[in-house]
C-alpha cells in the first residue's frame, strides 16, 4: 500500500461517525459477517451516542433512535492500517502515486509492478483518472473541526440555508464534538470556511483545528473495474449521496475486493466479478440514497419549502431517509 499522507489518519477529513453495526445491518440487509469487519475496539470510540437529531431550517427537530460511535478516526485509520500488515501488507506512507500504465504504478518512490492495482485513492482518485474510468460526478466541499465542550449527548444534523444543499453537524464526543458541515455547489458559491464560521456562531463553538475535504454526491461511478484496475470507497463514488457517510460502504466493498481479488489470482474467478458482487451488496441502498438527494434538491433552495417537505415526511420519513430507504412505500 501506498499513501501520500506522512501520517495515516491525519489530518481527519471526517465527520466520525460510524453507525452501530445493527444500523449497519439494517442498512445494507445483504451484507453478512458485519461484525468481523465492525469489531470496533474501546480505544478508537471517542463517544457513543442512540439518538440523531434532524433540524429543520426553521428550528423543528425531529428525534429519531439511531445508535453510532464517535470514533477517533486518526487511531481508527492507523488500526485498519495495523491489521491489514498483521495479514501481510507493507505501507510506505508520504509516498504518492504519479501514473498508472500497463499494469505499472509509478510512484514518487518509483515503479511498482502489481498483479492488481486497488484505487482507493479518495473522490479525486488519479488511479481512477489513469485507468479512463469515471470520477464522481458531484464532489460537496465539507469542512469539519474539533469543538472543546459539552454538547447534548446526540447527533445533531442542521438543513437549510447553513448548509445549502448539504447540512451542518455536531457529533458529540465523551468531551468536546466533531463540528463540521457540507453544501453543494450549486447552491452556495460562499467559501466552506466562511459558512462554517457562520455555523459556529450560530451553535456557540470553537474549534481548534479545521479540515476540508470533498464528498462523492453523485452515487457510484458507473464501472469499478478496467483491466488489471479496481476502484473501492469514495475513488468508486460508494459514499451515501443522502448523508456523505462512505466509511460503512468503503469497508464492505473493500473487503468484497480482497476477496475477488484472492480468488482472481488463485484463478477462481473473474476480477470483473467485484463490480457485479458490491453492487449486490450495497448497490439498492445507494439507488435509494441517491433518489433521495435527488429530490431533497428540488427542495433545498428554500428553507420553506424544505421545513414544509420535512413536516410532510415527519419523523418516520427523515428515518427512511437517513437509513437509505425509498421514502415512499
Ligand atoms: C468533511 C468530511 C466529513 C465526513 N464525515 C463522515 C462521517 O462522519 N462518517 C462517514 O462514514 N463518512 C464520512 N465522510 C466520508 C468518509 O470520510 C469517506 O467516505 C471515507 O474516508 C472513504 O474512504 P476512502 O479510503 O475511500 O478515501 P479517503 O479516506 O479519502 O482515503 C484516500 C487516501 O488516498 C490517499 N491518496 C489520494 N491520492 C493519492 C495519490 N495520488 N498517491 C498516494 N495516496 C493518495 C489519501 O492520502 C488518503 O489517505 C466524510 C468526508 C468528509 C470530507
Amino acid at each position: 500500500m501506498i499513501d501520500r499522507r506522512k501520517e495515516i489518519g491525519h489530518p481527519v477529513q471526517c465527520g466520525e461517525l460510524l453507525p452501530d453495526v445493527k444500523e449497519i445491518d439494517s442498512i445494507f440487509p445483504a451484507t453478512a459477517q458485519l461484525n468481523e469487519l465492525f469489531d470496533v475496539e474501546p480505544s478508537l470510540i471517542a463517544g457513543r451516542n442512540s439518538t440523531v437529531k434532524i433540524v429543520s431550517p426553521g428550528g423543528r427537530g425531529y428525534m429519531l433512535d439511531f445508535a453510532s460511535y464517535s470514533l477517533d478516526r486518526r487511531k481508527f485509520d492507523k488500526h485498519l492500517v495495523k491489521l491489514a500488515e498483521e495479514a501481510g501488507a507493507r505501507l510506505c506512507n508520504d509516498v504518492s502515486l504519479l501514473s498508472v500504465k500497463d499494469g505499472i504504478a509509478r510512484t514518487s518512490i518509483g515503479d511498482i509492478k502489481a498483479k492488481v492495482v486497488v484505487g482507493a485513492d479518495g473522490p479525486n482518485s488519479l488511479t481512477a483518472r489513469e485507468a479512463g474510468l469515471d470520477r464522481p460526478r458531484l464532489r460537496y466541499p465539507a469542512i469539519t473541526g474539533r469543538a472543546e465542550g459539552q454538547f447534548d449527548d446526540c447527533v445533531e444534523m442542521f438543513f437549510g440555508s447553513v448548509a445549502p444543499g448539504g447540512y451542518a453537524w455536531i457529533i458529540p464526543k465523551d468531551t468536546g464534538a466533531n463540528v463540521g458541515l457540507g453544501f453543494s455547489r450549486k447552491s452556495c458559491r460562499e467559501r466552506p470556511s466562511e459558512a462554517f464560521e457562520r455555523f459556529k456562531k450560530m451553535i456557540g463553538a470553537r474549534t481548534s483545528s479545521t479540515s476540508l475535504g470533498f464528498v462523492p454526491m453523485s452515487g457510484p461511478v458507473k464501472s469499478t473495474v478496467a483491466e488489471n484496475i479496481v476502484l473501492v470507497g469514495d475513488a468508486a463514488g460508494q459514499a451515501m449521496p443522502s448523508n456523505g457517510g462512505g466509511i460503512p460502504t468503503a469497508m464492505i466493498a473493500g473487503r468484497e475486493a480482497g476477496r475477488v481479488i484472492r480468488g482472481y489470482l488463485a484463478k477462481d474467478c473473474k476480477l470483473t466479478d467485484y463490480e457485479r458482487r458490491w453492487r449486490s451488496l450495497i448497490g439498492e441502498p445507494l439507488k435509494n440514497s441517491l433518489r433521495t438527494r435527488r429530490l431533497a434538491d428540488v427542495f433545498f433552495p428554500s428553507n420553506v419549502l424544505l421545513g414544509l417537505t420535512m413536516a410532510i415526511l415527519g419523523t418516520r420519513g427523515l428515518d427512511r431517509a437517513i437509513r437509505c430507504r425509498p421514502l415512499f412505500l
